[in-house]
């Protein structure tokens, strides 16, 4: 089948005509995505209303750029797929009402797809890997180990208590002034910097959980910003190296024993990690995260960085793989600001299909 997808949850426009063979097997035709970088900049993070503002404008010139660059017509989509929630809720009834009016007027079916899902089914769009597999999604709105067990059949393991680590990369940013996006900025820092000058906190590391908890961290690199200030070069490179270092560990710690777990819970399975969310481009954490797999004898997929940060092909794939089993979604379904992939509406009805 031959889905468009369209993704507007946060802060790029995305859309994508993304082709699911018979054998499973997936095809990205056309993948734009436009980041609305210039809008938010002057504000040091997201503005919802800006945002919504945004997708309304380049939404139409991004899915006719997708339909161009694939060389497909909209009369030969056979299925239409967007964002649904979670995310902004501005941004989402924009992509999701485009959907709609699309679906209503060519008569195809409507998938309204859960933002976390489409970064769940991507390493099977990329990689082809197979179910069961542990997924660790790190972006700027989420943190969290996912247990995919088959399309709509997630079970959470655990998560941030409070920021998301691609969030609390962007504040450490904003607080040494390295600009934004915070990530990239951090991590070229702390290539220059000394990581054993400033020993952080790392927070919930003793006990037997798989939370996060990034806030009292950033409060830590916060402190001792102020108690430098004003900050030598240096000074910035060791926080952000001292910082990095921190959640490099926290991360290769806890993804350790989420490993650990899945060998037990799912015994005889070869244990696979799969990495999403813009987090994956740091290198650190996806080297740590190498040599934890390997302790563990597990397989990890780490997509192509393009395809971990949001994109309209990630939608267009969970899309193909509902529509595949049989799944529809109604014209009146609704926007979600919250949707968790364990939410019991996850799961298709096997009446269904
Ligand atoms: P959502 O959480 O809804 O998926 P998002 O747009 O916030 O949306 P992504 O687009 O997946 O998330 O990723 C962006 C985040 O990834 C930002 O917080 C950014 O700082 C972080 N990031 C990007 N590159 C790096 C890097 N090299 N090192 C660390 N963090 C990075
Ligand atoms: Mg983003
Ligand atoms: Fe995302």
């Amino acid at each position: 089948a031959i889905l468009l997808g369209i993704e507007t949850s946060c802060d790029e426009t995305a859309a994508a005509l993304v082709v699911r063979e018979q054998s499973g097997r997936g095809i990205i035709r056309s993948n734009v995505v436009r980041s609305q970088f210039e809008e938010h900049a002057p504000f040091g993070g997201v503005v919802p209303e800006l945002a919504a503002r945004a997708h309304v404008e380049w939404l139409d010139h991004i899915v006719a750029q997708a339909l161009a660059e694939a060389g497909i017509s909209l009369e030969e989509v056979d299925a239409i797929a967007a964002t649904a929630g979670p995310g902004l809720i501005g941004g989402v009834l924009v992509g999701l009402t485009t959907a709609k009016a699309l679906a209503a007027s060519l008569g195809k079916p409507l998938l309204a797809v859960n933002h976390l899902e489409g970064h769940a089914l991507t390493a099977r769009l990329t990689d082809g890997i197979e179910f069961p597999y542990l997924m660790l999604l790190v972006s700027g709105g989420h943190s969290q180990f996912v247990l995919v067990r088959g399309v709509g059949e997630y079970e959470r393991w655990g998560g941030t208590i409070d920021d998301a680590l691609g969030e609390a990369f962007d504040k450490v940013a904003k607080l040494l002034s390295l600009g934004t996006p915070g990530g990239p900025a951090v991590e070229r820092m702390a290539l220059a910097g000394d990581p054993r000058r400033f020993r952080f906190p790392r927070p919930l590391l003793r006990e037997e959980r798989l939370d996060f908890s990034f806030s009292g961290l950033k409060t830590a690199v916060r402190l001792q910003a102020e108690a430098l200030a004003p900050l030598s070069e240096a000074d910035v490179a060791d926080i952000a190296a001292g910082f990095q270092a921190a959640v490099t560990d926290i991360v290769a710690v806890r993804s350790g024993q989420a490993l650990d777990r899945f060998a037990s819970e799912l015994p005889g399975v070869v244990p696979q990690l799969v990495i999403a969310g813009g987090v994956a481009a740091n290198r650190a954490i996806a080297a740590a995260l190498a040599e934890v797999a390997k302790i563990a004898g597990a397989r990890l997929v780490v997509p192509p960085i393009g395809l971990c940060t949001d994109n309209g092909a990630m939608i267009a794939w969970a899309g193909a793989e509902r529509f595949a089993l049989g799944a529809v979604d109604r014209l009146d379904v609704e926007a979600r600001p919250r949707w968790p992939l364990d939410a019991p509406d996850m799961r298709i009805a096997r009446d269904a299909a």
